[in-house]
């Protein structure tokens, strides 16, 4: 597999942080830091803050995301957003399955595939999270439930759907804990998942997928992550917020 042939991207996952002047201030401080990247970029941003953000990448090589979105088109679902609206506004990328919103909010496998297909519908980019608790890497079912995950949230996605898809992996006991999986953890588990679209989808889909990894990167540990094989790139969350991390990150990704 050549991993020269697929596209690393390193996308922030700025959580529910910054308000709009809090929020300009960053993307304007990553903007100059990020202008030669040889990685596509990506800020997901808080709801509040799309407008904003949209507004301030214009014209350099920063695309935004939203952090989730609902499965239905409209109607009756208080205090969500359509993937619809997303697109509306110009915006590109969505997270779909963050290991926060299948643990604090109720996501499921099943609720996971309908956002997926849904934000596809509607002409975004989805950042699909996949990723074992500490008790499944202990019971020694990682690649089993990853797998599972993986199948899951993409069943009814075609092909060509398919090419409007990364996947990250995020082991959930690397979120926000300042522990990183080792890259030779990272990579297994992302080369897991490419055998997985493999199967799904032909070799070729699978050669081509973007596979993340996310957990605790930050500006030391990600150059020797998105060297790993299988690993095209990275879910940042903390690092995000900080311009000269995030910039290093992106700057490792570079080099690949
Ligand atoms: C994330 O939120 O997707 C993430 C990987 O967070 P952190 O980098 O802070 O572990």
């Amino acid at each position: 597999m050549n991993k020269a042939l697929r596209k690393a991207v390193i996308a922030g996952n700025w959580k529910m942080n910054k308000t709009r002047p809090e929020a300009k201030e960053l993307v304007e401080a990553i903007k100059p830091l990020v202008a030669d990247a040889g990685c596509e970029v990506v800020a997901c941003v808080p709801f509040t803050n799309l407008e904003t953000v949209l507004d301030a990448v214009k014209g350099s090589n920063i695309k935004v995301g939203a952090e989730n979105c609902h499965f239905e088109k409209s109607g009756a679902f208080t205090g969500e957003i359509s993937a619809d609206m997303l697109a509306e506004m110009g915006v590109e990328y969505v997270i779909i399955g963050h290991s926060e919103r299948r643990q604090y909010f109720g996501e499921t496998d099943e609720t996971v595939n309908k956002r997926t297909r849904a934000a596809l519908a509607a002409g975004l980019k989805v950042i699909l999270c996949v990723g074992e608790m500490l008790a499944d890497r202990e019971n020694g079912i990682t690649e089993e439930l990853v797998s599972l995950q993986t199948k899951i949230a993409l069943k009814g996605v075609t092909a060509e759907e398919l090419k409007n898809v990364i996947i990250a992996y995020e082991p959930v006991w690397a979120i926000g804990t300042g522990k990183t999986a080792t890259a030779e953890q990272a990579n297994e588990v992302c080369a897991v998942i490419r055998n997985v679209i493999g199967k799904l989808y032909g070799k070729e889909a699978a050669d081509g997928i973007t596979i993340q990894y996310g957990g605790s990167m930050n500006a030391k540990n990600a150059a020797e992550l998105v060297a790993q094989p299988d690993v095209d790139g990275g879910l940042i969350g903390g690092a995000s917020l900080k311009a000269p991390d995030f910039a290093a990150i992106v700057e490792a990704a570079t080099r690949g």
